[in-house]
């Protein structure tokens, strides 16, 4: 029971009025679950030559969704060589204002089942309904659009530099923004004129599948786009294999040095967009309520599973105390449990490992010394569920400062000069994003020239656009996805490639 439904208890009993949540949640009338799907392939659903198949569960409640396809090394093979046909019978010589119709109405159709996807989404991945209805599906969307209006204009995008597409793209996406991921990838290739096996996360695969019978139904050319769902091991089938051209991956900075190893003197191209670590500074003068709004949806959005989540907290010591009573009081008011609740605020962990990944850190982070604070709530009896996590007294050396958690768990530092806040923002091996809180504007400025992240966000946390690139340095990877610089690593131009490395 989070904080307020208590005070609300005991304001009842002293005969004041109360004012409670009702249950709120949506319905998942609307998605039609079949019992087993296959891979897509050519056009197609068809059963795995492998003969396998795993289960996919709803991590609120460890109920069983339905029986996914695991496919093998010879699936991986029939879907690159689907591919690889589509691209040079139809795709690759496709006008671009052509591969732009299949774009639109990709986008229109998203938009026109968003209520299905969303709560798919929600019931697949465990994050509260109203992210998955306002952030993942509207952006899914918008990336559809905004990739078809580049897909005829990519002379003007490249001028003189006559850009060509690749070839055939595979490409591995994680689960925690298992659709917009998706979208994320495809758009941009199929824009550019390749063609793509996807292989979505082992514990994720149900949107990317609905997508895929989306993307029948929008009569993109059978082989345009294949599914291939599974575990790490079709992942690794599709970096090795020879027919691929180009790799785009998200996903951990471990299997990401793993596939930069693989692929290196293959002479297939690579964009690798990993962990991080993102530094969320508060100066002295940054209203703090709104920070704390910031401070709260940088790390607890989407349970703390975002690779850009601002997971270290950098305070400027004389608002340290004031800022730490005021998140710990919006803590107790965050609402965790049933995903499908439009009151959640905080939904179940993806999975029982990523959730003993969690629980390893916080026992990591007690046993260091650092002090552990979290909201004062019931968590459900069956599901993974952890509580919004706060921990102070934390030096720099501990795990819970330097290491990726991935989930709602926030590491507060102090800083006294802006020089002392870049030095501690940049001591990470990562380098994806940041964020700065203050209302002078000449700071942001010198802060975000000396930050080591790809993306600076100030005064706001956490927001996207696809036409803005997003992509990070050092361990985070390389290569941008997002915006005219998307389009890039799916290019062949005249004169150097930018982001994306042979
Ligand atoms: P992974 O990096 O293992 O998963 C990302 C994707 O890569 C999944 O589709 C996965 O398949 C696939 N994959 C796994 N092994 C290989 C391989 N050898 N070759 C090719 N593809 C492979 O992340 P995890 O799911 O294991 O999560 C572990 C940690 O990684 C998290 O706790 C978090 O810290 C970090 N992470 C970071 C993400 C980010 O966006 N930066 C996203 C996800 C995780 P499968 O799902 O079947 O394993």
């Amino acid at each position: 029971m989070a904080k307020i439904e208590k005070q609300a208890r005991s304001a009842l009993e002293q005969g004041e009025p109360v004012w409670e949540y009702a249950d709120a949640p949506e319905s998942t009338e609307i998605v039609h679950l079949r019992d087993r799907y296959g891979l897509f392939i050519g056009g197609e659903f068809v059963e795995p030559k492998s003969g396998t198949w795993f289960e996919t569960i709803d991590p609120s409640n460890e109920q069983p969704l339905a029986q996914v396809a695991e496919a093998g090394p010879e699936d991986v093979d029939l879907a690159v060589h689907a591919a690889r046909d589509a691209y040079e019978t139809h795709w690759r010589d496709l006008p671009g204002s052509e591969r732009a119709k299949y774009l639109y109405r990709i986008a229109r159709q998203i938009q026109e089942r968003a209520r299905e996807f969303a709560v798919l989404e929600t019931m697949n991945g465990g994050k509260p309904i109203k992210e998955s209805r306002d952030v993942d599906l509207p952006l899914a969307a918008a990336h559809f659009f905004y990739y078809a209006g580049w897909a005829d204009k990519l002379e003007y995008a490249f001028p003189n530099r006559r850009p060509r597409p690749i070839g055939v793209a595979g490409q591995i996406i994680p689960w925690n923004f298992p659709l917009l991921m998706a979208a994320w990838k495809l758009a941009p290739a199929l824009a550019a004129g390749n063609t793509v096996v996807l292989k979505p996360a082992e514990t994720t695969p149900l949107t990317a599948l609905l997508l895929g019978e989306l993307i029948r139904e929008a009569e993109l050319p059978p082989g345009v786009v294949n599914i291939v769902t599974g575990a790490g091991e079709p992942g690794a089938a599709l970096v090795n294999h020879d027919g691929v051209d180009k790799i785009a991956f998200t996903g951990s900075t471990e299997v990401g040095k793993i596939i930069r190893r693989a692929t290196a003197g293959t002479g297939k191209r690579l964009t690798l967009e990993l962990g991080g670590k993102a530094a969320n500074i508060v100066f002295e003068d940054a209203p703090l309520d709104q920070a704390v709004e910031g401070v709260v949806n940088g790390i607890f959005f989407n349970q703390g599973h975002v690779c850009c989540a601002g997971s270290r907290l950098l305070v400027e010591e004389p608002v340290f105390e004031p800022l730490l009573e005021k998140l710990k009081e919006r803590l107790q008011t965050l609402r965790l449990g049933n995903p499908l609740d439009k009151n959640t605020d905080i939904g179940a962990i993806n999975s029982r490992a990523q959730l003993q990944r969690i629980e390893e850190f916080v026992v990591a982070g007690v046993q260091e010394g650092a002090e552990m604070y979290q909201a004062d709530c019931d968590l459900p009896e069956r599901g993974f569920w952890f509580r919004p996590t706060l921990f102070t007294n934390v030096s720099q050396s501990h795990r819970i400062a330097r290491e990726e958690i991935f989930g709602p768990v926030l590491s507060i530092l102090t800083f006294r000069t802006p020089a002392e806040a870049v030095e501690k923002a940049n001591n990470t091996p990562y380098g994806l994003s940041a964020g700065i809180w203050t209302e002078k504007g000449s700071r942001i400025l010198w802060m975000a020239e000396r930050l080591e992240a790809g993306v600076v966000w100030a005064n706001t946390f956490n927001r996207f656009d696809p036409a803005s690139p997003f992509g990070g340095y050092k361990e985070s990877g390389f290569g941008r996805e997002g915006g005219r610089h998307g389009l890039e690593p799916y290019l062949e131009l005249d004169g150097g490639n930018g982001a994306s490395t042979r």
